[in-house]
């Protein structure tokens, strides 16, 4: 099949091409992926790689707080679901220790340009552990004058007065868990919002400047359909988030059992969330929004948009990012830290987590330190993800090789993509086409030198 590239896409060639690549991929969050860490990492190579951070460069800090007071029934996360607000107490105790224990290994003061705090739900802390805490950050570092200080907040749990408190403590971005603005599915899946409730702390942080008010949705859940997800465009066409990230509902019930306690008949069909994806893409295109990689939005003036239009947007743990190659320093239970090219994820149990701080050893869960040839593939597949672009000749040049030669076989593989109409390549560049940018994973898949033919990993499908 040979597809201009230029030609206008019809709905019928995305959707054979969707259906034919709609099998588990990574989403390369990092390269290699979590799954290639390894168990028996060595912890010193991590606190190596950390005594020698570089004083000149600003780092990212990442923050996870892995509690919240309901399930919600689609969740994948690994939280854990208490109302009882004293275990946050304790945890922030253990955080404090954990940042101030790592810290010994850097002899300076890091200075920091990306602070965010995920979850779970950050706003289960109460406002006086939040003030405990960002006083303990805030003394172990510099924080940068243009500091992006990001947080993830359940809309449900916050008021005005939240808002107040984050905004004064320094916070400029804020992300809401929308999902769905539909009544029926809210009931279906665990998580009723009072919409009215939602937009009036919109408008607050639209008053207090928020530098960044982003939204979350989830398309695939039950009673979704294109349709019905209508309502979410006609809110987002209202509100105006700077950004919008639309994900892929992910049904894992063998691994996250509380999935079955959804209506399942009425979870929305393969063929229904293929027309969700595409109508969305051209709702949110008309109500002038940009397309970030594959599930994000911004507005044209957003520093993503811009970042996207100089092939300078990257990504990391916490998604996409217009700073390149930061250290990001990570603290919380199941974080991941990346110093260096040195992978390293905390204890997931809160139990093991505990011990390690109060033990001062057997820090990680698991852990991976790339070698040359994964950092050559990582600089590939990051570009292709991001990017939808590989510029050969620069890479030749930075690395000293023949790109044709040494990725031979990869470079065969997209020959065949090619005959698809997916990329387009020259001796000096890769170009994922329109066409191509629907299964851009696919695309980057082509470099991952950890996959194989058949096997069997549990990754998300493509869409
Ligand atoms: S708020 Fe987020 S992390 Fe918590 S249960 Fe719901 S989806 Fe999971």
């Amino acid at each position: 099949m040979n597809i201009d590239s230029n030609k206008e896409l019809n709905d019928k060639t995305i959707l054979r091409l969707i259906t034919k690549y709609n099998t588990p991929v990574p989403r390369y969050t990092s390269y290699p992926t979590a799954v290639e860490f390894r168990p028996d990492f060595k912890e010193n190579i991590f606190f190596k790689a950390l005594s020698e951070l570089n004083p000149e460069n600003s780092i990212s800090v990442y923050i996870h707080i892995p509690f919240c007071e309901n399930r919600c029934l689609y969740c994948g996360c690994n939280v854990l679901v208490s109302r009882k607000r004293e275990i946050a107490d304790i945890y922030i105790n253990y955080l404090i220790e954990e940042i101030k224990i790592k810290l010994e290994s850097v002899k300076f003061k890091p200075k920091v340009s990306q602070l965010h705090f995920g979850g779970g739900t950050p706003n289960y802390l109460t406002l006086d552990l939040w003030k405990k805490l960002v006083k303990t950050l805030k003394e172990s570092f510099i924080f940068n004058n243009d500091i992006e200080w990001s947080v993830e907040l359940d809309p449900m749990a916050c008021d005005i007065n939240y808002l107040n408190t984050l905004q004064n403590l320094g916070i400029n971005r804020v992300s809401f868990g929308v999902q769905d603005v539909n009544r029926k599915t809210q009931e279906a899946v665990n998580r009723i919002q009072d919409m009215n409730h939602i937009n009036s702390l919109i408008d607050h942080c639209r008053k207090l400047k928020f530098d960044s008010v982003n939204i979350d949705f989830i398309y695939g859940l039950p009673h979704q359909t294109y349709e019905s997800f209508k309502e979410n465009i006609k809110w987002i066409d209202k509100y105006r988030p700077d950004r919008i990230a639309i994900f892929s509902y992910a049904h894992i019930p063998w691994i996250k059992k509380h999935q079955n306690k959804m209506p399942l008949e009425a979870l929305t069909t393969p063929e229904e969330k293929l027309k969700i994806y595409l109508g969305v893409q051209k709702d949110l295109k008309k109500a002038g929004y940009r397309q970030i990689g594959m599930d994000h939005y911004a507005l044209p003036e957003d520093p993503l948009s811009l970042a996207q239009e100089d092939y300078s947007l990257h990504r990391n743990f916490m998604g996409y990012t217009t700073q390149a190659n930061l250290a990001m320093l990570a603290f919380g239970a199941s974080s991941i830290s990346e110093v260096n090219g040195v992978f390293a994820q905390n204890h997931n149990k809160l139990k093991a987590y505990k011990n390690s701080i109060t033990e001062k050893k057997d820090w990680f869960e698991k852990g991976l330190e790339r070698n040359e040839d994964d950092e050559k593939r990582e600089e590939i597949i990051q570009s292709i993800m991001n990017n939808f672009r590989v510029n050969i000749k620069n890479f030749e040049k930075k690395w000293n090789v023949d790109f044709q030669k040494k990725y031979l076989k990869e470079y065969l593989k997209l020959k065949e993509l090619s005959k698809e109409g997916l990329v387009n390549i020259s001796n000096n560049e890769i170009n994922v086409t329109e066409l191509g940018r629907y299964i851009v994973r696919h695309i980057a898949k082509t470099f991952d030198a950890y996959r194989h033919e058949g096997e069997k990993i549990g990754f998300s499908k493509g869409i």
